[in-house]
């Protein structure tokens, strides 16, 4: 049946003492299309390619019987402080897609986000533009593809609706096209939703929301000390996201306790960035300077942060307060361990020594010292001859990979490192081709950069899909030389391009 569609009522959000979701109806739209499709997770998950019904119900115009769409309610820490109750203000869950033989073993739950509002739209009409559509739309299949844990969308559809967008110039509200992704996860759950019961003090349904989380999706945890060694998962698969955001050069933008999954994957994609030149202190997110809490450099610090938030809301069921904090230490061990892993993975390593460790990080010094292009830098380290080169060969063999001319000091410290990483790669025990083969699937090739993505929405505001479909492309094969178009430095004008709305 359609969906009746009454959102009449105000917009403040709802308290729900007791239950953490509230029903929520998508809110019907003039005019649902289909600009994108993920065939390959459709696929994955046994989904025909949608027809006129199966659009009208990504826009939101149709539910079906069995259908009971929900909102989910969770609370959180945003930049540091306590924000309280807050939920899927403009993300409804339609339900759970059963997936046979799945890696997660089970069903996937499946979103509307820009749906219309819910009980806990906070301000705002729950809507999302086109720009942060397409933005979560590629950006999320982008990461997948990169082998980077994350939620997938399966659909982008515009609505035919103007909606104001979320970033207001000179106070104004500007309107833009607006558009609706569906996406899927395992699940949606985030670190927020047990917060919000250990604020509540609902220790009964915090203890059942942790049972459940456990069968549903760490089913091998059983016996004793179910709820500590569940952390201990949570917090391994926390460092592991990390680590491969560090591989990638990933900003997320917004790492609050409430865009924290308990699954360990990349989640509410909004003002990310890739980096483009190497600063550790960049942050694509406008509304966090000038302390940058989330800049690149600091992701593993804040998921520590935000894992002692989530440490803390589970004190209350922990019989064992002092064994949760040792479980949240281990962190820092699981951290470095992957970390390590994976810098002698980009740099072609055959397996990590303890002077390796060194060498890793003068890399990171050099890199934020001269700030080549990340990815374009790596790319050339591959293909790097081993035998020594003078401060000129090496400056220019990278040359292509600056954005500024370096510094005296620039050069001679590239050189040096550049001396000694290819006295180290001398030193392996494998082959040079398994060692360049190492790199090759460790260092991307093609990132979706930002202004890329600007364009490419650009575009589609003036109805040109050239680009947005060449992406859709490129982000599918992201270690390869198939789209060498796309291989260059972020150019000038771009520069300012950095900043996006959420
Ligand atoms: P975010 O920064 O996207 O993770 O969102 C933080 C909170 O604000 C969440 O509770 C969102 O559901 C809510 N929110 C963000 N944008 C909107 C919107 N356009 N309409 C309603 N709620 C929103
Ligand atoms: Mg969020
Ligand atoms: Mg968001």
């Amino acid at each position: 049946g359609t969906f009746p569609g009454d959102h009449s009522g105000s917009l403040k959000p709802r308290q729900t003492p007791g239950v953490l979701y509230s029903e929520a109806v998508p809110t019907p739209v003039a005019k649902p299309a289909l600009l994108a499709w993920s065939d390959e997770l459709a696929e994955e998950l046994g989904i025909e390619r949608p027809n006129e019904d199966d659009i009208n119900l990504l826009g939101g115009n149709l539910g079906t019987a069995n259908m009971k769409p929900y909102a989910l309610c969770y609370a959180g820490h945003q930049f540091g402080n306590w924000a309280g109750q807050l939920g899927d203000g403009r993300a409804i869950c339609l339900g759970e897609w059963p997936v046979d033989g799945s890696s997660t073993n089970g069903s996937w739950e499946v979103q509307l986000k820009g749906a219309g509002p819910t009980a806990y739209s906070r301000r705002a009409d729950g809507r999302a533009v086109l720009r942060s559509s397409v933005r979560e739309y590629l950006m999320s299949e982008a990461m997948h593809y990169l082998g980077v844990p994350t939620t997938r969308a399966l659909s982008l559809v515009t609505t035919g609706d103007q909606v104001v967008r979320d970033m207001f110039y000179d106070g104004r509200p500007a309107y833009e096209p607006g558009a609706i992704v569906c996406r899927t996860a395992p699940s949606f759950l985030r670190f927020g939703n047990f917060e919000m019961l250990a604020a509540r003090n609902e220790l009964d349904s915090l203890q059942n929301l942790v049972d459940w989380t456990i069968t549903r999706y760490y089913p091998h945890i059983q016996g004793e000390d179910q709820v500590l060694r569940w952390f201990g998962e949570v917090v391994e698969r926390t460092a592991s996201m990390i680590v491969e955001w560090v591989r990638v050069g990933f900003v997320h933008g917004v790492m609050n306790t409430d865009n924290m999954s308990v699954l360990g994957l990349t989640i509410d994609y909004g003002p990310y960035s890739f980096l483009d030149n190497y600063d550790p202190d960049f942050t694509p997110n406008t509304t966090d300077l000038p302390g940058r809490r989330y800049a690149f450099g600091k992701q593993a610090n804040m998921a520590y942060w935000n894992l002692s938030c989530l440490a803390n809301a589970l004190v209350p069921i922990s019989k064992d307060v002092d064994r949760l904090s040792e479980v949240l230490k281990t962190y820092e061990e699981h951290y470095w361990t992957k970390y390590y892993a994976m810098m002698g993975g980009k740099l072609g390593l055959d397996h990590v020594r303890d002077e390796d460790i060194q060498i890793f990080q003068e890399f990171e010094s050099m890199l934020a010292a001269i700030q080549p292009d990340m990815t374009i830098f790596y790319q050339l380290l591959i293909d790097l001859p081993l035998d020594a080169q003078t401060e000129q060969e090496v400056v220019s063999y990278f040359q292509s990979s600056f954005y500024d001319d370096l510094s005296p000091e620039g050069r001679a410290q590239l050189h040096h490192l550049i001396h000694k990483y290819q006295t180290r790669r001398k030193a392996n025990a494998c082959t040079a081709e398994d060692a360049k083969a190492q790199m090759q699937s460790s260092n991307p090739r093609f990132v979706l950069r930002n202004y890329l993505l600007h364009q490419a929405i650009e575009q589609l505001e003036k109805g040109e899909d050239t680009l947005f479909r060449k992406l859709q492309e490129a982000i599918k094969d992201p270690y390869s030389k198939r789209f060498e178009e796309f291989f260059e430095t972020r150019p000038g004008w771009a520069t300012e391009q950095a900043g996006c709305s959420m």
